[in-house]
């Protein structure tokens, strides 16, 4: 039995100590290049670039298109077209039920977004793919807003800009995706017969069927710094052909050593050089 009994009461909480209560949560941002903490002001002014290591990380359709074009004003285009999941695919969840979630989060319907403004004056298309949406994969929906852009950027004769950013084609869709590998292409041919440039930007990650097609026919292929870029993935190449891959074979900056890109543009620079590029080929 014990002598005594200790009253357990909470402690007081008087309306200041509420005050003190100090919220992080959002305000800082681990930087995926060099694990530093980052103010996430800092990242904002910095157009999503790491100050310290000039990792850059990913960003979305909107914010790309906003950077891009003249004060980032644009217009949406082609927005109405949405998938109707004709394999009726299903794997760990409906694909139906995917495509309606991705939808609420991202607030666009599929995983590419057309504008249409001006860059430096001059009226351009630019496609920018946005990855929070099935990972930035290509289905049906995301080939045919693609050819629609090269084919109104054709018919008007207004440079075009692609801003991949894509796991590849989408499995939910089956050899649906695949075609349109084959469809985009054949629209990019007509466009170099109208001599309308098109400029390619490669971002981190741009693979399969996207690299595989309109990826890498541009006029210019650029790339963001540090950007996974290719076909099959490491792992798949390794078992495939038996032998170590040399490290970062993958990245941009292996690439442009070899020969399968034009330049490495920095994000914060980008514009500028797209703008000097578009004037050079509209000559
Ligand atoms: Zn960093």
């Amino acid at each position: 039995m014990a002598w005594f009994k200790k009253q357990k009461s909470p402690l007081p909480v008087s309306p200041k100590d509420e005050d003190k209560t100090i919220r992080t949560e959002g305000l800082f941002h681990k930087c995926e290049g060099c694990r530093a903490i980052i103010w996430k002001k800092d990242l904002d002014v910095n157009e999503q670039v790491c100050p310290k290591c000039n990792y850059h990380a990913k960003i979305g359709a909107r914010d790309r298109l906003r950077m891009l074009f003249d004060d980032g004003v644009y217009e949406m285009q082609d927005q109405n077209l949405v998938s109707t999941d004709p394999l009726r695919f299903i794997d760990r969840q409906p694909y139906s039920r995917k495509l309606a979630a991705a939808r609420q989060a991202t607030q666009v319907n599929d995983a590419v977004i057309n504008g249409s403004g001006k860059m430096g004056g001059r009226p351009t298309l630019i496609s920018a793919m946005e990855y929070s949406f099935i990972g930035g994969s290509m289905g049906s929906v995301v080939g045919e807003m693609i050819t629609l852009a090269v084919e109104r950027s054709t018919r008007e004769k207004m440079p075009l800009i692609i801003v991949s950013a894509s796991g590849g084609a989408r499995m939910h869709e089956g050899t649906l995706s695949l075609m349109q590998m084959g469809k985009v292409s054949a629209a990019l041919a007509q466009l170099d017969e109208a001599r309308v440039p098109f400029i390619s930007v490669l971002t981190d990650p741009t693979t399969g069927g996207v690299t595989a097609s309109y990826a890498m026919l541009g006029d210019l292929n650029i790339a963001e710094p540090g950007a996974l870029i290719g076909f099959a993935g490491p792992r798949v190449i390794e078992q495939t052909i038996r032998q170590k891959l040399p490290r970062g074979f993958q990245r941009s900056e292996f690439l442009l050593e070899h020969g399968m890109l034009d330049a490495i543009v920095d994000r914060r620079e980008l514009r500028d050089y797209l703008i000097r590029a578009l004037s050079f080929f509209m000559k």
